[in-house]
């Protein structure tokens, strides 16, 4: 049998697109390959080490789990190698090669969007191999799988469009990657200059990685150290490797416990939230481990859902150390690791928000959504949750923060709900019909302007015992208060009169019209007649076609005091016409107001035959 038979093969097409982009663009910052590649290996070791919990028969059985790297600067090459789970022939295809991952075209798009080419972020779109390209010449990956049977192979490739792969003998388990530098590379063959790569990149791999026969890393597991001994710069740099991340930690929670659990845990808030940076959801990532050894470096169910934004590691010498990524599944040890560290995080927040405020809400500008996420689906947390949670307030300018507990501390005697308003800005909000009452009486309204606000407030329903009520539903009932003055205010029988020939005029739209004391500058307001506001229709209605079909019903509060309402009054009688487009204008502009007008296009002509009265 030939054991020298080349097989040629062609990349796929979106990983030529990404070689061409690390090949021909990318010339800052190359000396991430080898955090890359280590990474790889230390990946391959740590999916041995399981590997061998359970299977009884493997390749070359007593190797050390360790990287070996050598660099040899006459030949200018570095070899990295590691004794891991290595790779089949199909495997090599299949890894890299022919099937691309999603993260190919995932890179190639941030890098197109970036302003800077960033090829740091390389490792997290999960196509961290192809940064060897950035200084090869020519990758050869010798890999010989841990099945007892079969052979070792030979990968090679000058990354230009194909790669080939021939059968190796004499291989060790694991593998070997061999790069010939290119011109301009010839550093990475410096013993020192790679030294120094590691020391920054790769310090808390947590294999031996071995640099021409010396060890270059102390292994180490941070988070089971005592605080008093780590500098800030040491949970920096761990969190940059565990993350894989490349921006410095906002927040950061260290602790041990010893009962009901032992647990010792490093957890991580990045600075920036990506999926507000558009990189569309995320997985949850912090790993799990048990006495130092990695059970599942992603997690599902470890955290709640709406804690994904962490990052770090969850250490508990209370699970079985065989314990499989699949039997996490049903686990009641796993369920209380969530409850010990959720709780403990919130506990934090909850110090954070006290002794540093102005931090804290940075950071809620950053992740309140998941907060809000959590304190609308996790009936388990959701009081603590609640607590958490900073909108911006009528008592405070604009941009300012409160809470809830705030809030209620503010009540005036006698006040038993809180009261809120959603909609797109602090302007939009002030000026609507809706706050006038609440203004008048001087009785504070919280400002929440994100889509799922609503949502949440529906779902939290009260805080303290208060009710939280939104500011335009149906349901105000606010104390009686002489209405504000005003010249030629219609009178009560006035007012009924021109409410019935509303009602009459507006037809099925408008179930009631009444005279209101809650208005002041306002000629109108609409309430949804279905207490359903303008946001929750938008909302409905975008998942039922049914819904948004059907005219919204209303029931239309006038101002009697305002110089419109007034007029309209007489213009009823003196030019009916008239008055009946101007009533049908004032009732879409309190729909406006209340988010609930669906089409505006049929009013254009209305408004033209108004102006056109006005300017006779
Ligand atoms: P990622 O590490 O995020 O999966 P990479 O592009 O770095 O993405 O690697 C692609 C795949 O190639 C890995 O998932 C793994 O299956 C395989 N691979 C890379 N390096 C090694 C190695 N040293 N040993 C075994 N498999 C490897
Ligand atoms: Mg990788």
């Amino acid at each position: 049998m030939s054991t020298s038979q080349v097989e040629k093969f062609e990349f796929q097409a979106e990983i030529r697109q990404l070689l061409d982009i690390v090949i021909h663009s990318l010339y800052t910052d190359r000396e991430i390959f080898l955090r890359e590649l280590v990474s790889n290996a230390a990946d391959a070791i740590e999916k041995f080490r399981h590997l061998h919990l359970t299977e009884q028969q493997v390749f070359d059985d007593r190797l050390p789990l360790e990287i070996n790297i050598t660099t040899d600067d006459t030949a200018k090459t570095i070899t990295i190698q590691d004794f891991g789970v290595g790779m089949t022939r199909d495997e090599l295809i299949q890894n890299i090669g022919t099937i691309a991952h999603s993260g190919s075209k995932a890179f190639v798009k941030a890098l197109a969007e970036g302003a800077r080419k960033d090829v740091n972020l390389i490792g997290q779109f999960g196509v961290g191999f192809y940064s060897a390209f950035m200084v090869a010449k020519r990758v050869k990956v010798y890999a010989r799988s841990w099945h007892l049977e079969g052979t070792g192979h030979c990968w090679t490739s000058d990354g230009s469009g194909s790669y080939e792969i021939e059968e190796a003998e004499g291989q060790r388990r694991g593998c070997k990657i061999v790069i010939e530098l290119k011109d301009d590379c010839h550093e990475f063959a410096g013993a020192s200059r790679v030294k120094d790569i590691l020391k920054r990149y790769s310090s808390f791999v947590p294999f031996p990685i071995n640099l021409n026969g010396e060890k270059v890393n102390t292994v180490q597991a941070l988070w089971l150290r005592s605080k008093s001994e780590i500098k800030d710069e040491e949970y920096t740099e761990f969190y940059k490797y565990q993350a894989n991340a490349f921006d410095e930690p906002r927040l950061r929670l260290h602790f041990a416990a010893d009962a009901p659990l032992a647990i010792h845990a490093l957890l991580f808030v990045p600075k920036d939230n990506p999926e507000r940076l558009g990189w569309g959801r995320i997985d949850p990532a912090v790993s799990l481990y048990c006495r130092k050894v990695l059970i599942d470096a992603k997690p599902k169910d470890l955290l709640p859902e709406w804690l994904r934004f962490l990052k770090g590691v969850i250490d508990s010498e209370d699970l079985p150390l065989n314990i499989s990524r699949e039997t996490l599944q049903d686990r009641s040890l796993v369920e209380k690791l969530n409850k010990i560290v959720t709780g403990r995080f919130l506990k934090f927040l909850e110090d954070e928000a006290k002794n540093r405020a102005d931090a804290y809400n940075e950071f809620f500008k950053t992740y309140g959504l998941y907060l809000k996420e959590g304190a609308a689906t996790d009936y388990t947390h959701r009081a603590a949750l609640s607590k958490l949670l900073r909108m911006e307030s009528s008592a405070f300018a604009k941009g300012e923060f409160t809470s809830f507990a705030d809030y209620v501390s503010r009540m005036k005697d006698g006040q038993k709900e809180i009261y809120f308003l959603c909609g797109p800005n602090r302007e939009a909000l002030e000026s609507s019909p809706y706050y006038e009452a609440f203004k008048l009486r001087g009785l504070e309204v919280l400002f929440l302007y994100e889509t799922v606000d609503e949502f949440v407030m529906g779902h939290l329903r009260e805080f303290d015992g208060k009710t939280l009520v939104a500011a335009d539903s149906a349901d105000v009932k606010l104390d009686d208060m002489p209405p504000p003055p005003a010249d030629n205010a219609l009178t009560d029988e006035q007012a009924k009169d021109l409410c019935s020939w509303l009602k009459d005029t507006l037809g099925e739209q408008v179930t009631e019209a009444k005279a209101s004391d809650r208005l002041v500058d306002s000629p109108a307001m609409a309430l949804a007649a279905d207490h359903m506001s303008g946001h929750m229709r938008r909302m409905m209605k975008a998942m039922s076609e049914e819904l948004g079909n059907e005219p919204v019903k209303v029931t239309l509060q006038i101002n009697p005091r305002h110089p419109l309402v007034i007029g309209l009054a007489g213009l009823r009688t003196t030019k009916p016409d008239l008055a009946s487009l101007v009533a049908g204008q004032v009732l879409d502009n309190a729909l406006i107001s209340a988010g609930l007008l669906d089409d505006s296009r049929p009013m254009i002509s209305r408004l033209n035959k108004i102006l056109e009265a006005a300017v006779k």
